[in-house]
């Protein structure tokens, strides 16, 4: 059955036995720990979506393998229309959840496999096409979350690579090649969501070159493979989650994001999931074109949480009696400006998009990487403007339990008091500020704008590789009457 209820995903995962870290302790049941539910609450909002016929449109698409209606998560992009869809059911999840929600890492990935795997088959006569076509298909009928494992840990980062590096576990690489499979070890660093997800999907974290066979590796892998340890990343504010009863101080009690370091010791790899091996100079185009289409997607993610960082803004000079104030009505617009220009750009990249030898669409590389590039600052600054409206006492109000004191609770209600509304209205409101600005939220908000997808080092790269300075310059040397 293509599309599965929440229910079902979540007994899927509960079937699993997964090795998962946090506080240096094996969490022994995930699926009740307070620290990994909202991340599953986020993954669950993409299978309860998906069966709603109000979001069918966003959350669903025709799968191109088999013809059946499948979460538009797990899609292979036919033309443009596909693109664009993509970036906006991206703005409505960040709407719904506040939060990075995790899923996308595989649609991006996906469809960078598709068409790189295409295009090593027709250079080298291999077979990893009909794999991956087999292996999305069967994600696609089985409704699966699937994490990104892209990033290694690195060791000198930038000097050595790979095979030079001291410590070869610096980087996933292969240990043993064996008639039916491979060896690999080393860890990926950020796999977000991976805690929540069934399988993961291994690539390699750049560029490779001759002599790097062994670490131009990709492959996929059920989460509860043996030898496969994730060890789930602090958040600041994170064991809010674990106080009893929490709900006012989480700022978003329902959803968030998580992130873990995940380690291969050992892993054995079967042939049938292994998607490049040792051809080197097609590292580079799988890295690129996954890194294109998820510099793409901030466009839509980050723009959604962003209406979320607008109205809670908003609310609170509601709230704090500014609203009317008219430095306040310019710094709402500002804000609203800022976050509709990531909105355009995502749009855009979407709507340049080209089709790739395998069929499937690609966005447009130059306009993906200045769509992330303005996502590593736009989001600074509107966190900033929430903050000046939130005020101090975003950071300084007392605490949910202070509240509800029998002793002390009156004096919150009395001085803590919003116009016209109750202090627990107007404390919600700030610890939803606090929560985006510098709680769990954050992680997927503020500092992932700046390092996810690459960070804005990566994306001056592609945009200078991708500026066409040559073509510019004989544009104006026509205009200015300059032969030669
Ligand atoms: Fe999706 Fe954005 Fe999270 Fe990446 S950062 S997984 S694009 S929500
Ligand atoms: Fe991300």
């Amino acid at each position: 059955m293509p599309l599965m209820t929440s229910q079902q995903y979540v007994e899927s995962l509960a079937k699993m036995k997964r090795n998962i870290w946090f506080q240096g302790e094996k969490i022994e049941d995930p699926i009740s720990h307070p620290m990994l539910i909202p991340s599953r609450k986020c993954l669950e909002e993409t299978y309860n979506m998906a069966l709603m016929p109000e979001y069918e449109d966003l959350l669903t698409a025709t799968s191109h393998l088999t013809g059946r209606r499948i979460n538009r998560f797990n899609h292979i992009h036919q033309n443009r229309e596909d693109l664009n869809k993509k970036v906006k059911l991206q703005r409505l999840m960040g709407q719904r959840t506040g939060s990075c929600f995790q899923r996308c890492v595989i649609m991006d990935m996906a469809n960078a496999f598709y068409s790189t795997t295409y295009e090593i088959d027709e250079k080298y006569g291999t077979e990893y096409f009909e794999r991956f076509k087999q292996y999305i298909t069967y994600c696609q009928e089985e409704d699966l979350i699937v994490a990104g494992a892209l990033t290694d840990v690195k060791g000198s980062r930038g000097s050595k690579i790979g095979s030079d590096e001291q410590d070869k576990d610096l980087y996933v690489h292969v240990v043993e090649r064996r008639p039916d499979g491979v060896v690999v070890n080393g860890a990926k660093a950020h796999l977000t969501g991976i805690t929540n997800a069934h399988d993961v999907v291994v690539l390699p974290t750049q560029a490779m070159t001759p002599g790097q066979e062994d670490y131009t590796i990709a492959f996929t892998l059920p989460l509860d493979t043996p030898g496969i340890t994730m060890i789930v990343g602090r958040q600041s504010c994170d064991t809010r989650k674990l106080e009893p009863g929490a709900d006012i101080d989480l700022g978003n009690a329902n959803y968030g994001g998580i992130e873990a370091l995940t380690v291969f010791d050992h892993v054995f790899v079967p042939n049938e999931n292994i998607f490049l091996n040792g051809e080197t100079e097609f590292a580079g185009m799988l890295v690129e074109r996954f890194a294109g289409y998820h510099r793409n997607s901030y466009g839509g993610c980050k723009s959604g949480v962003g209406d979320v960082v607008i109205g809670a803004a908003s609310l609170i000079a509601q709230y704090n009696g500014t609203e009317k104030a008219s430095h306040v009505k310019d710094k709402l617009v500002e804000m609203t400006q800022l976050n509709e220009q990531l909105y355009c750009a995502g749009i855009a990249s979407s709507a340049e998009g080209w089709q790739t030898k395998a069929g499937n669409y690609m966005v447009d590389l130059l306009l993906a990487n200045v769509c992330k590039l303005n996502v590593t600052r736009y989001p600074y600054e509107i966190i900033r403007l929430m903050e000046d409206i939130a005020g101090g006492i975003m950071v300084t109000a007392p605490s949910e339990a202070d509240l509800k004191s029998g002793e002390i609770g009156h004096y919150v209600e009395k001085y803590l008091v919003g116009c016209g509304v109750k202090a627990e209205e107007r404390l919600r409101c700030l610890r939803l500020c606090e929560n985006l600005a510098l709680g769990t939220a954050a992680v997927g908000y503020r500092t992932e704008s700046m390092h996810g997808a690459g960070s804005p080092q990566a994306q001056k790269v592609m945009i200078t590789r991708q500026g066409n300075f040559e073509r510019k310059k004989a544009l104006a040397k026509r205009i200015a009457g300059i032969r030669g």
